[in-house]
């Protein structure tokens, strides 16, 4: 139980003692005392009360945050699925090579391996015998 909830559970305690006791108060004096420590009390209930109410939408933004990621991450290894790790013989060269089972009518391409490393999926385009990464002129391969 959150500390915040059982303070307010001691303030709702206190307040009904505080109440019991007022009834054998003898002069106005004690009342407006009694009265003003219940106010008090209230005070501090609403405000623990108000606390655990922030402190629980917080916690609800960060699990739905939380699972936004993991959404994110289980769609990219899903994607990440459909596509094989290759090596192209001469240059040893890697690149990620769509399985053609797994194409769903997509030409066969490739991916970048260094893009994909870094969670990117970026389509590797041929261009005079070099695999060019639109990302980064560093990623292209030779794909012989
Ligand atoms: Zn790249």
């Amino acid at each position: 139980m959150p500390a915040e909830f059982l303070a307010a559970i001691q303030g709702a305690k206190s307040l009904y003692e505080l109440i019991k006791a007022t009834q054998g108060l003898s002069n106005s004096v004690e009342v407006l005392t009694a009265v003003s420590d219940v106010q008090q009390k209230l005070m501090d209930a609403n405000a623990a009360a108000l606390a655990s109410q922030e402190k629980q939408a917080s916690l609800a933004e960060r699990v739905r945050d939380l699972e936004t990621q993991l959404r994110a991450v289980e769609d990219w290894q899903k994607e990440l699925e459909r596509y094989q790790l290759v090596e192209f013989p001469n240059s040893k060269a890697f690149a990620l090579k769509l399985r053609v089972q797994m194409a769903n009518g997509d030409p066969v391409h490739y991916l970048c391996k260094a893009c994909a490393d870094k969670k990117q999926k970026t389509t590797l385009q041929p261009i005079d015998g070099q695999l060019h990464c639109p990302q980064s002129k560093q990623h292209s391969i030779w794909y012989d």
